[in-house]
């Protein structure tokens, strides 16, 4: 039998099952069998190791994760798709579905229940674009034992991740993405890769956790709440936006303490490092601007 990711046979499983895409669940799936061997060999699997898969659709990634993994479980919110996938994945033993929404998952606890014995686990998928960034914030924040998170996402949302300082598309992404990740472009991938085609280009992007966060901070709260206020106005300077912490009549002494650390108060959040915005942090929190 063809793979799942060919046009025919999706097609003919869509066609089986009288599968109709719903726009609002982000539902564009892959039919493109080159871009999955480039997601599926970024992700480094072996038969030692599991891969969460988010948002399985009708599986062609899903089919690519059992042969390369020792585990894959697929977490898909779409309940008419859970009967599909269960009949396309019945040769492969070492998959489970789960019905659900990835944000309101207890992914401590999935990884608890499905990936005990995996050496080490990789998140793959296929993003549905209308909430690429908060599962990526989820799967950040909630430091889960995991090694590389690979995701195809909408090519602009890439760039922003992978983003250097100085450029337009540096912001709180870029810093949140490279706080915890070192993050690396694997390809972009045109509309016609999809059925339905979207009319955005699509980007892999592989995220290697690191080992110890980019910079070390005091306070990680403190520090991703400084870099949320100074992108709150991209045109204002970094004083200017940064004076949310010390109110109008202090902003004197705002601009002094930025010089004393070493920035430019006239600068704009894009231009600053990891590195300095820890700094920032840091003397804000010390000069008792920041509760
Ligand atoms: N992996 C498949 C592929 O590559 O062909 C489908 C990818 S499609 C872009 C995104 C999938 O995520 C859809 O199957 C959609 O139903 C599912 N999805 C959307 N929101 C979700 C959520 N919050 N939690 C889990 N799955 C979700």
């Amino acid at each position: 039998m063809k793979e799942i990711v060919t046009s025919s046979r999706t097609r003919d499983i869509i066609r089986k099952h009288r599968f109709t895409f719903k726009k609002s669940l982000g539902q564009n799936f892959l039919i493109d069998g080159h871009v999955l061997d480039q997601i599926i060999e970024a992700a480094g699997l072996d038969e030692s190791r599991g891969a969460l898969e988010i948002g399985p659709g009708i599986g062609s990634l899903t089919e690519q994760l059992a042969k390369a993994a020792g585990k894959v479980t697929a977490v898909e919110i779409d309940r008419r798709l859970i009967p599909i996938l269960q009949e396309v994945m019945s040769p492969y033993e070492n998959v489970s579905i789960v019905q659900g929404d990835i944000l309101k998952t207890d992914l401590k606890q999935l990884w608890q229940d499905q990936f005990a014995s995996c050496e080490g686990v990789s998140v793959v998928a296929n993003l549905p674009y209308y909430v690429t960034t908060p599962i990526i914030m989820k799967l950040l924040e909630e430091k889960l034992p995991l090694e590389n998170i690979v995701v195809m996402v909408q090519k602009e949302v890439a760039q922003r991740m992978a983003a250097n300082p100085g450029g337009k598309d540096f912001g709180s992404l870029s810093i949140a993405v490279q706080y915890y990740c070192e993050p690396q472009l694997v390809c972009i991938v045109p509309g016609k890769a999809f059925i339905p085609a979207p009319n955005v280009d699509s980007a892999v992007i592989k995220l290697k956790r690191r080992l110890e966060p980019a910079v070390s901070v005091p306070d990680e709260a403190k520090f991703f709440h400084v870099v949320q206020t100074a992108f709150s106005q991209r045109r204002k300077t970094l004083a200017n936006n940064l004076s949310a912490f010390s109110g109008k009549e202090r902003k004197g002494e705002l601009s002094e303490l930025l010089l004393q650390i070493g920035i430019q108060p006239e600068r704009r959040a894009e231009t600053l490092s990891l590195d300095e915005f820890a700094r920032v942090s840091e003397a804000l929190t010390k000069s008792g601007m920041m509760n």
